[in-house]
């Protein structure tokens, strides 16, 4: 059965029961129909918070297709509420680039999976479009102070890093030429668009604490430099407040629930590799206010999603993780063994026992943190035992707890011995979460303990474009933010090709940006798409709605 068959054929709770579960006053929620409620930011409760258990859901290094840390964390929440753990599955929404792409939803799959599936992949409760508002209203003020005579701030329209956004997969509009027409209409200028995850007022929603919180993140933005080289922050245009006012809803995270009824909380998607790549803060700490256990997913690979998750959002918002579950696939494994794409789901040992040392990597750097990882094993159809079987006992050889996790196929009775693992290891943990690195070292000394011990890079080398950028982060003061790296999630380099572990390699730090409202800089070690392109057979070709308004065709 396809997803949204499944997905259609579950009869969903009201709202209100799903809120009872969590034991929010009625009055409380702010509903969206009968499946979707917000939730108001006064039942955040930093006691509760302390109290609570944080498991992060990260993965081995993927394949293109995605080895379902979504499907796997929704999963686990729905087994840990089966052994009797309150457990609350918190995400990050999906973007309709991929939904109309490749990629499809990301909501999860077979019999884990969030529910209304529907409208959680499209518009949802409207957070996007209140992001790309508040994102398209400083481009706005922008262009307009440089075209006033009178309250003009002398911006130099070459140095303008910022771009408007729309969330849908558009290459032509990535390098556009604004401001054509004449005198009344602008100062042309080369200008583009980026996808709404990938604005830095995505990352900003994810990382304030409060309303109050991302005002002054959003006046923090740096804008570009004046004609005597002055850097312009969006304080100046007096943009925070009506940015801010803009998303006073997007700001209070979602409440939905998962095919088996479990509380699940969708908010934000900034982007894996120039953001933070996992959902608000406002919302871990929502799900942490209301649940014993939350269950959370960061971006890509573990050397990036779980890392950033570490270092920048837990150090940001003063959360303290207790398991991180890292999810492997029999298909991964075969692909960092040496087995080509197109061969990855045919039966082959061998590759799966030589792609171990990718898994063996990641396991380690869980460890640096002072986390203990445990391996979850998402079985898909193809998997053989024999296979599973190796995956198990290089575990036991390197004593970390392993479960298959039978959750897209069985839902959260097949989580529920990955559920028991999890509840024991965060239970009993015994070491305290330490970050890779401190926020006040300078930048390069940063970007080095994450590329040598995380990476396992020999050395990190920049461009002489990123040498001079690093400058400029020195003389607007931002030595001490948090560092974000791009970088593809398929290698542990900065070169996809590079699979399995690879060693004896430096990094290329090319790029430098500055995300200083959302609080990190960002270091590109290659080419980083932030509005992606439509492929030539689009997934959006097999969505259809018909007259009683039953969408089919996305998964
Ligand atoms: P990630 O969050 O790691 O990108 P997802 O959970 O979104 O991955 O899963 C990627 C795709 O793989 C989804 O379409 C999902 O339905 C599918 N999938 C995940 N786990 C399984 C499984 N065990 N068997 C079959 N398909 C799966
Ligand atoms: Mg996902």
């Amino acid at each position: 059965m396809s997803d949204i068959s499944i997905a259609r054929s579950i009869k969903l709770k009201h709202i209100n029961t799903i809120a009872e579960i969590l034991g929010i006053d009625a009055d409380d929620l702010e509903l969206f129909g009968k499946h979707k409620a917000k939730l108001p930011l006064h039942l955040i409760d930093e006691d509760k918070i302390r109290k609570s258990k944080l498991i992060l859901v990260t993965a081995m290094s993927p394949t293109p297709a995605g080895e379902g840390k979504t499907t796997v964390s929704i999963g686990l929440a729905q087994g840990m509420n089966k052994i009797g753990k309150k457990t609350t599955v918190v995400l990050r929404e999906p973007s309709l680039g991929p939904v109309f792409g490749m990629k499809g939803g990301a909501a999860g799959g077979g019999y884990s999976q969030v529910l209304p599936m529907e409208d959680i992949n499209m518009h949802f409760t409207g957070d996007f479009a209140a992001i790309e508002k508040a994102n398209n209203l400083l481009a706005a003020l922008i262009d307009n102070n440089i075209q006033s005579k009178s309250r003009t701030l002398g911006i130099d329209p070459r140095t303008v890093i910022w771009k408007r956004v729309m969330d849908m997969n558009d290459r032509s509009l990535r390098n556009i030429v604004t401001g054509l027409g004449g005198m009344g209409q602008g100062i042309p200028s080369e200008a583009g668009f980026n996808i709404t995850a990938a604005s830095e007022i995505m990352a900003i929603l994810c990382l304030a604490t409060d309303l109050m919180d991302l005002k002054k993140r959003i006046g923090n933005i740096f804008i570009g430099f004046t004609d005597t080289k002055r850097p312009v922050y969006a304080r100046e245009l007096n943009a925070q407040g009506a940015m801010a006012a803009l998303l006073k809803d997007a700001i209070k995270p979602n409440l939905v629930q998962t095919i088996e009824g479990t509380p699940a909380i969708i908010h934000g998607g900034p982007f894996a590799n120039i953001a933070q790549g996992t959902n608000s803060v406002i919302a871990t700490k929502m799900g942490l206010s209301l649940s014993e256990f939350v269950v959370t997913e960061a971006g890509f690979g573990a050397d990036l999603g779980a890392e950033k998750f570490l270092d920048i959002k837990c150090q940001s918002a003063g959360l303290s993780p207790n398991a991180v579950v890292v999810v492997a696939t029999v298909r991964a494994l075969k692909f960092h063994g040496g087995a080509s794409l197109k061969t990855i789901n045919d039966t082959n040992p061998a590759a799966v026992k030589a792609g171990l040392i990718n898994l063996d990597k990641h396991i380690e750097n869980i460890k640096k943190f002072g986390l203990p990882p445990i391996v979850a094993i998402n079985k898909f159809p193809t998997d053989t035992e024999e296979e599973i079987a190796i995956v198990k006992n290089r575990c036991a050889e390197l004593g970390v707890s392993v479960a298959v996790a039978d959750i897209w196929a069985k839902g959260g009775e097949g989580g529920k011995e990955l559920a028991e693992i999890v509840a024991r290891e965060a239970e009993n943990q015994t070491e305290k979460f330490k970050p890779i690195y401190d926020w006040n070292l300078p930048i390069k000394e940063k970007v080095e303990k994450v590329a040598r011990e995380i990476y396992g890079a020999d050395h990190v080398e920049y461009t002489s474009d990123a040498e001079k950028s690093l400058t400029q982060v020195e003389k607007l003061g931002l030595e001490h933010l948090p560092i974000c790296i791009a970088k593809t999630q398929y290698s542990f380099s900065d070169d996809p090709a590079k699979l399995g572990r690879p060693t004896g390699f430096h990094i290329t730090v090319r790029e430098i940006e500055i995300a200083a409202g959302a609080g990190f800089i960002v270091l590109t070690t290659g080419s980083i798409m932030r509005m992606p392109g439509l492929p030539s057979l689009p997934s959006s070709e097999a969505i259809d709605i018909d007259a009683d308004g039953n969408i089919s065709g996305l998964f």
